[in-house]
């Protein structure tokens, strides 16, 4: 049997620098807002290591607070300063891009729409820096319903796939005469996502490795399941050997927030089989 991994798969540039960042301020007096990644094995590494996590910050009275990936709106950072905590910005540069753009398009007095999806916390934080006005659209039809507006401004969720964007465009283009478009999609998740795709053509069975809370991992898994018998499994332990009975290929895949020993793992694991 032949295991085949993806091109690119696993951590991206920004999940790695937010990774960096929290270990350099491992000291026991630092904490992410929210799970810095959506991996329960490295946020219970972080742990060990001296970097707890926090839903909020009414309970913190002094230390350093780090924003993961994802990003905070602006209340956020004030609440920190106004606490006296040590602010440590690992919001991806590429979210950081879709924050400003949300604000500038929002100061232009444009309706902000923002393509994604409506309960991830990249898209509130982007939503948080329209000044809380934007319109989050996640599908065709609710672009199709959405009521025609004279200024809009349209940017998206940085791991939305390029076609459903185009998509809900599409249909925005018939509400307004002045609408600017700024395509902020990482293409991190694109690579993946295109990769993942064409190996699984290619295999009898994918193996996608991440988070079940991840939503990139859950769209790769999606996408591989439309080519070829498809597993979304978070570690080596639930890859049932069952599965990889009669194939001759399998392909792996990870999303972008799974660390590369977990990826090591299951490669091992197969070739064991
Ligand atoms: S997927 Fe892209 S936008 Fe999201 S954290 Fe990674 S590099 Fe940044």
């Amino acid at each position: 049997m032949e295991v085949i991994l993806s091109e690119y798969l696993g951590f991206c540039y920004g999940v790695k620098r937010a990774i960096k960042l929290a270990e350099e301020h491992a000291d026991g007096k630092s904490w992410t807002l929210g799970p810095i990644i959506h991996n329960p094995q490295m946020v219970e590494r972080l742990q060990a290591e001296g970097v707890g996590t926090v839903t909020d910050l009414t309970a913190l009275e002094e230390g350093t607070i780090i924003i993961r990936s994802h990003g905070v709106g602006p209340q956020v950072y004030k609440e920190a300063q106004a606490k006296g905590l040590k602010i440590v910005d690992a919001t991806c540069p590429h979210v950081k891009k879709a924050q400003m753009s949300a604000k500038e398009l929002s100061e232009d007095g444009r309706q902000v729409v923002i393509v994604g999806e409506k309960n991830h916390p990249e898209v509130k934080s982007i939503f948080e820096w329209s000044n809380k006005q934007a319109i989050i659209l996640e599908t065709e039809a609710d672009a199709e319903n959405f009521a025609p507006r004279s200024k809009l401004g349209i940017i998206s969720q940085t791991t939305v796939s390029g076609e459903n964007f185009v998509k809900i465009v599409a249909h925005l283009l018939e509400k307004s005469h002045d609408i600017r478009i700024l395509r902020t999609i990482c293409t991190a998740t694109e690579q993946r996502q295109k990769a993942a795709l064409e190996l699984a053509g290619q295999v009898d069975v994918m193996l996608v490795i991440g988070g079940r809370n991840s939503a990139n991992t859950t769209r790769l898994a999606q996408l591989c399941e439309k080519k070829c018998r498809t597993y979304h499994i978070e570690t080596a332990t639930e890859l049932s050997p069952v599965w990889l009975e009669n194939a001759n290929k399998v392909g792996i895949t990870a999303g972008a927030s799974t660390p590369d020993w977990i990826i090591g793992e299951v490669y091992k694991k197969c070739q064991r089989i």
